[in-house]
């Protein structure tokens, strides 16, 4: 009796086939979009502080300082009083 001993030779191998590597990431991971500023949001009335950063985030927009037009565009929605949070 011969044993057969082909169904004993490659099954301890990769039984998966390898994925292409990294290209399915893209469809797992978030969209790759730009760091655009968020909706920008309106100072609040008779707020300085709103309106200080207001002036400042514009001319950073004109200076094309985008991170720091943001940063501004934060503080005004969430500085120390709070509000429009
Ligand atoms: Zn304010």
């Amino acid at each position: 009796m011969r044993l057969p001993a082909l169904l004993g030779g490659r099954l301890g191998g990769t039984g998966h086939q390898r994925r292409s590597g990294g290209r399915d990431m893209t469809e797992m991971g978030l969209p790759v979009d730009l760091p655009l500023p968020l909706e920008p949001p309106e100072p609040a009335e008779g707020c300085e502080v709103c309106a200080s950063h207001d002036v400042w985030r514009t001319r950073a927009l004109r200076a094309g300082d985008y991170s720091r037009a943001t940063d501004h565009s934060v503080r005004i929605r969430r500085h120390d009083t709070g509000h429009g949070g």
